[in-house]
């Protein structure tokens, strides 16, 4: 996917102003948020999380160890597992893959790694034809390829009325508008690609090592016909992905729909092993693991490793009030929200994506929510300072912050500027409590008013109580 993060100002100031956008996104907030308040009630979260955190820590300190053993098993259960560096890789696989067996037409189950990798753009340039049969993705697939705004409901940013609208446009039928209703004509129209595609590309939300299986969580069941209906079935899945053993597949799934929907569990939950044996009924003759780097190997062993945990629950975005207010076409690339706002940058390079650390208020929000204690906050904090030593800061900011500085190691002198700082401002208030519109920093106030000082600095305060 092409990376707009640099745009990232324009596009959420559009966001900002959006109050239809919002009013979608306060329906997804109460739902995610409230739900996950009510699902994690009945757990000791914070021993989950902890023991959840430890297995992810244990995954990626001994990362080439656990796909080796994860290669090893699935291998020996029929499946070839394959590598790749970054996303031409993962889509010059999947097409040489695709065209070993023939294959016209290939169903898929989300997959934010397809994403990563401009997988339908590509597959369809190589003639084959890819169908989305998550609803949110194939709602979009259907809008003219529009991007998901969300990892987990990647149609969040549309109304019912939009989506009758646009099944009513594409699918020639009548107007429906019960959800039930139109859910059962997205299946209706998704069931003959089911039964007519060749190839089923899914992602993963784990993969185990001690097996060589891949754990599945959906809603929709899409992901079960996908991943057992065609005759070949392609993984495509981070490295980071593996764990190594069912037992920690267990806690981690406590911790992961409570996180994500609210849900104790989710409507389907699947454990896929190996290939179709001699007396199975379904499942694939052929199947592949793509395994993929693009970036991730980079993190390892550096300031920014804890974001390897990450399961992708997207409880961060769900409680972020950025997110809340722009959702997540304005961050520009796959990932939105906190965990976008430090992913982003790492594997698209900070200097592409210099404003997404700022893109926060450093609430801490994300940080307590989420299931693997992925100190986010922090780790936008490392890549703020990462741009200033870099000096990918705008010269205005630099200029202003070396100012600073030099008055900060100069005491007499920084009084009496911020002495003078505080009159002016006083001045500049005429009276009234909050200012308009900030001299030096017009931006600062284009969103909101700058409270008035009250005239006097800290020390001037200060001095003056000491002496009553
Ligand atoms: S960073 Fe944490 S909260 Fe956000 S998606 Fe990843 S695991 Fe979930």
């Amino acid at each position: 996917m092409q990376n707009q993060s640099m745009h990232f100002k324009q596009r959420a100031a559009a966001a900002a102003a959006d109050r239809a956008l919002q009013a979608k996104l306060g329906t997804a907030k109460a739902l995610f948020v409230t739900g996950r308040r009510r699902a994690v009630a009945d757990l000791d979260l914070e021993a989950t999380r902890t023991a959840s955190q430890a297995i992810r820590d244990t995954c990626v300190a001994d990362l080439d160890l656990w796909l080796e053993r994860f290669e090893t098993e699935a291998t020996r259960r029929g499946a070839q597992v394959l590598w790749a560096r970054d996303g031409a890789e993962i889509c010059r696989l999947v097409i040489d893959i695709a065209r070993r067996h023939g294959v016209k037409k290939a169903i898929k189950s989300k997959s934010m790694l397809s994403e990563e990798a401009d997988l339908n753009a590509a597959l369809e340039a190589a003639g084959v034809q890819p169908v989305e049969t998550d609803l949110g993705e194939y709602i979009l697939q259907i809008n003219g390829n529009e991007r998901p705004s969300h990892i987990i409901a990647p149609a969040i940013h549309k109304t019912k009325e939009e989506v009758a609208e646009l099944f009513e446009r594409v699918h020639r039928k009548p107007r429906k508008t019960d959800i039930g209703q139109m859910t059962r004509e997205a299946r209706e129209e998704l069931r003959a690609h089911f039964l007519s595609a060749e190839m089923g590309i899914s992602g993963g939300n784990f993969l185990v090592a001690e097996t060589g299986s891949l754990a599945l969580v959906t809603n929709e069941g899409n992901g079960r016909m996908v991943t057992t209906l065609p005759r070949v079935h392609v993984v495509i899945t981070g490295v980071e992905k593996v764990i190594p053993t069912l037992e920690d597949l267990a806690t981690l799934m406590r911790i992961l729909p409570r996180s994500a929907t609210g849900q104790t569990i989710s409507n389907y939950f699947s454990v896929l092993t190996g290939v179709k044996r001699p007396g199975d009924t379904d499942g694939p003759e052929h199947l592949y693991f793509i395994l993929v780097d693009n970036g991730r190997i980079d993190l390892l062993g550096g300031d920014f490793q804890p974001m390897l945990r990450c399961i992708r629950c997207a409880a961060c975005m769900n409680h972020c009030p950025v997110y809340q207010t722009i959702g997540g076409h304005a961050y520009g690339w796959v990932y939105p929200g906190p965990m976008g706002s430090v992913l982003t940058p790492l594997y698209v390079g900070i200097e592409n994506a210099i404003d997404l650390p700022q893109a926060a208020t450093l609430c801490n929000q994300c940080g307590a929510v989420c299931p693997v204690k992925i100190p986010l906050p922090e780790l936008m904090r490392k890549l703020r300072e990462q741009e200033v030593e870099r000096g990918l800061r705008p010269w205005g900011e630099r200029a202003a912050l070396a100012l600073w500085g030099w008055l900060a190691r100069r005491p007499r002198l920084y009084a009496l500027a911020a002495k003078l700082g505080a009159r002016t401002l006083k001045w500049q208030a005429g009276g009234e409590d909050r200012i308009r519109v900030l001299g030096l920093a017009p931006s600062w106030t284009a969103g909101r008013d700058f409270p008035a000082p009250e005239g006097r600095t800290f020390r001037e305060l200060y001095a003056e109580r000491k002496s009553r």
